[in-house]
C-alpha cells in the first residue's frame, strides 16, 4: 500500500519511511504542500501522513484543497507540540487522525492501522485466502500454517494482491504499489516475482489472467497442487 509522507525535516521525514517500509508499507516523501497537493490529487495513495508546518503552501491548506476535491484518503496530521488550536483546525479541515510532535514510531504505524483498518482498507490484521494467511503484523506469511519464507518485495505483493481480492490488478497497477519510487523495475519483473512467489507458497493462490493481469480470487482453492 501506497503511503504519502508529506514532511519537509528530513530527518524526520526519513525515519518515517523507514519504518513504513519495515511494516510492509510503499512510502513516499514529498518535502513541500504544493508537490504534496499535486501528488495527492494526482496519484493513487492508501493514506497520508501530513506536517502542518510546510513551505510553499501548509499542511491545513493542503488539507483542505484536498478535501474541496473530493479526495479522501485517510490523512494522519503532525502537530507542533500544545497547539490545541492547530488539531482543532486539523479535524475542521477534514483529518482523521493527528500527532502531537515528537511521537514514537509504533504509535504512527498503530494510528495509521486502525485509520486503514476504518477506511475498509486493512480490516485484518490477518489476511486469509484458502490455505494462504498473511499477518501484516508480524509480517508472517504461511501456509496450511507451516511459515513461508518471503522477501519484503513479495510481501508486499501478497498483502496488495490480498487488499484487493476478487479484483484483476494490471502488471503496471501491481508495480506502481509494491516498488519504491527509485526503483525502475524491468518490464517482466512482476512476472519473474509472481512465478517465484508461487513456487515458494507451493499452492494455487495467485490466478493469471492472460493479458490482463493478476488476482488472488474471493473464493480461494483450500489446498492445492503447485501452480
Ligand atoms: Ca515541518
Amino acid at each position: 500500500m501506497r503511503i504519502l509522507i508529506v514532511e519537509d525535516e528530513a530527518k524526520i521525514a526519513t525515519s518515517i519511511r523507514d519504518v513504513l517500509v519495515d511494516s510492509g508499507f510503499v512510502p513516499e516523501i514529498s518535502t513541500d504542500g504544493e508537490d504534496a497537493w499535486f501528488r495527492g490529487g494526482t496519484e493513487d495513495y492508501s493514506a497520508a501522513i501530513l506536517d502542518i508546518g510546510l513551505p510553499k503552501l501548509d499542511g491545513l491548506s493542503v488539507l483542505r484543497n484536498w478535501r474541496n476535491e473530493k479526495i479522501d484518503m485517510p490523512v494522519i496530521l503532525l502537530t507542533a507540540k500544545g497547539s490545541w488550536s492547530e488539531r482543532v483546525d486539523g479535524i475542521d479541515a477534514g483529518a482523521d487522525d493527528y500527532l502531537v510532535k515528537p511521537f514514537h514510531m509504533e504509535e504512527l504505524i498503530a494510528r495509521l492501522r486502525a485509520l486503514l483498518r476504518r477506511a475498509g482498507a486493512d480490516k485484518n490484521t490477518r489476511l486469509k485466502a484458502g490455505p494462504l494467511v498473511l499477518d501484516t503484523k508480524q509480517m508472517r506469511v504461511t501456509i496450511d500454517g507451516s511459515p513461508v519464507n518471503v522477501t519484503p518485495l513479495e510481501f508486499r505483493l501478497l498483502n496488495y494482491l490480498l487488499h484487493q481480492r476478487g479484483r484483476v490488478i494490471s502488471q503496471e497497477e501491481l508495480a506502481t504499489n509494491i516498488y519504491f519510487q527509485d526503483q525502475e523495475p524491468d518490464s517482466n519483473a512482476i512476472e519473474v516475482l509472481v512465478g517465484r512467489l508461487r513456487r515458494k507458497l507451493k499452492a494455487k493462490v495467485i490466478q493469471t489472467r492472460r493479458g490482463f493481469g493478476y488476482m488472488i480470487p474471493d473464493e480461494a482453492p483450500d489446498s492445492g497442487d503447485p501452480a
